[in-house]
């Protein structure tokens, strides 16, 4: 058999937010087929009708649109082999659901919910199988006659697979090997519903994969259980030529590590759950997002990248096509991966430091703005080129570091202890000293001022420092002073010393 060309998917269900372990799922699809040159679909896997949710499906498109992640085909994204919205594909798996029916692969089942209901009450750890199939109303218990007037005269039923007992399936996991069960603990799942003439997930899922010619199933670990009936449904449509390989990623375990991360973890602790705010439609819940929270996609993208891999090596911070490159699906783990937002926060500590300030600044300019405060772009860059290196978690955090740049002490008192640690009865004189060497200067630049200051510094033996730091900050914060200075510029330097010299005395 000729190769195949790598082809993977994405196949959210629109039933909410996309939670965060879905991004990771997303991400290893995406480093999967762009390692192998192949193609990475978005798929939307609407046939539950019951559980859509309104806004769901461009939440995720713009999720994805935010962290840097591109799909090339798909809803939103166009393809040959669309639609990609399996609600826009009912003939497509009324076909098949026939192909089955007529291989006697599949059957007709009329029971009502009341029905099954009586029967599980009536049976202990009742399953719908080989052993109680025949018990049950369907096409295999009745005549053909029964069966199609009961279609005919409007009964709703659904269509089971008729899963053959006492077999061993074999399920071939990149992550996990061959995981092998029984089929006769399977029981004979609904693949279709008359009531809302759409397919149920399994069938749409394998349908789908088989059609758009997908190459391997990398999905989170929940889905594990329905891989075994997947294999079957591949066989059942003679298409086990084509069976793709599959992935069952880690679990995403609450940062203690105890069980399974939940929205209620996120809430708790406080951090996020999901990539972008999300404004539930039905009970009008806001939940906070990655995005807003101040965190960058980059850092977002590499701790999810190693919650559940890791190069083999101690190797930490990688960029996108670093990860593309060193990305190994069967190195993944089988446990579970401790979600450990610490880690998230440090990624965005780090990224900061990487960034260029160019980058960065727009951020900082927003937080400016809500504080009221007007300032050019090329200021805003310098003083997050100045700040970042304070190893800062997020951009928000830079503007009680550096509130001074842009709001003069005088305007929010100085601190008092530092104030009395640093002022005394002769610094009025020596501010009035220094005052006077930088107003000399026509050349306000950090190298001037250094020259300047340094040559009056060595012939008079003052330490003007910490005063000048009074007198421009007002507390014990900020960077180098002559950078700081050279940022104010000479007119605002000498009009805050000299107010610091007025109000202090
Ligand atoms: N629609 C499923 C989900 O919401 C897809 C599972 C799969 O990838 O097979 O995750």
């Amino acid at each position: 058999m000729a190769e195949r060309k790598v082809r993977v998917r994405f196949a959210p269900s629109p039933t909410g937010a996309l939670h965060i372990g879905g991004v990771r799922t997303a991400l290893y699809n995406y480093l999967f087929a762009r390692q192998h040159g192949g193609e990475f679909i978005f798929r939307i896997e609407d046939t539950d009708s019951n559980r859509f949710v309104p806004g769901a499906e461009e939440y995720i498109i713009e999720s994805f649109k935010w962290l840097g992640i591109h799909f090339d085909e798909g809803v939103s994204f166009g393809g040959e082999h669309g639609p990609y919205r399996q609600s826009e594909r009912r003939d497509i798996y009324k076909k098949y659901v026939q192909q089955l029916l007529d291989a006697g692969k599949a059957y007709i089942a009329f029971d009502t919910p009341e029905e099954l209901d009586a029967k599980r009450a009536d049976i202990q750890n009742f399953q719908y199988d080989a052993s109680t199939r025949l018990m049950m109303r369907n096409s295999l218990s009745l005549s053909q006659e029964e069966v199609k007037s009961l279609i005919d005269s409007g009964h709703q039923y659904v269509v089971r697979f008729k899963i053959e007992p006492g077999e061993d399936v074999c399920v071939h996991d990149m992550i996990r090997g061959d995981v092998v069960i029984n089929s006769s603990i399977l029981d004979d799942k609904v693949l279709y519903k008359s009531a809302d003439e759409l397919p149920t997930y399994h069938l749409a899922n394998i349908v789908d994969d088989h059609l758009m010619e997908v190459t391997h199933v990398i999905r989170g670990e929940e889905w594990l259980p329905s891989a075994p009936l997947h294999v079957l449904l591949y066989r059942a449509f003679g298409w086990e030529d084509t069976m793709p390989s599959f992935a069952h990623l880690p679990l995403l375990l609450k940062p203690d590590g105890k069980g399974k991360l939940s929205k209620r973890d996120g809430d708790r602790l406080g951090f996020p759950v999901f990539p972008l705010e999300w404004h539930d439609p039905k009970s009008g819940e806001v939940s906070s997002g990655y995005r807003e929270s101040g965190y960058l996609p980059e850092a977002v993208l590499n701790f999810l990248a190693l919650l559940g891999w890791n190069p083999g090596t101690e190797q930490e911070i990688m960029s996108l096509d670093e990860m593309i490159r060193l990305f190994d699906i069967t190195k993944c783990s089988k446990a579970g991966a401790r979600f450990d937002y610490v880690k998230g926060m440090w990624f965005n500590k780090e990224y900061i430091l990487l960034k260029d300030n160019k980058e960065l600044a727009p951020a900082f300019d927003e937080i400016l703005r809500a504080n009221g405060i007007g300032a050019s772009m090329e200021q805003v860059e310098a003083v997050v080129g100045m700040m970042k290196m304070k190893k800062i978690n997020f951009i928000k955090d830079l503007w009680p570091l550096c509130d001074f740049f842009f709001i003069a002490p005088e305007n929010y008192t100085y601190d008092d202890k530092f104030v009395r640690k640093n002022w005394n009865e002769t610094t009025s004189a020596d501010m009035k000293e220094l005052a006077g060497v930088l107003s000399a200067l026509d050349d306000f630049s950090v190298e001037s001022q250094q020259k300047a200051v340094e040559k009056w510094v060595e012939t008079t033996g003052k330490k003007p420092w910490n005063p000048w730091r009074v007198a421009l900050v007002g507390t014990g914060k900020g960077p180098d002073m002559y950078e700081l200075s050279a940022f104010l510029g000479k007119e605002e330097t000498l009009r805050r010393i000299n107010k610091a010299i007025e109000i202090l005395k």
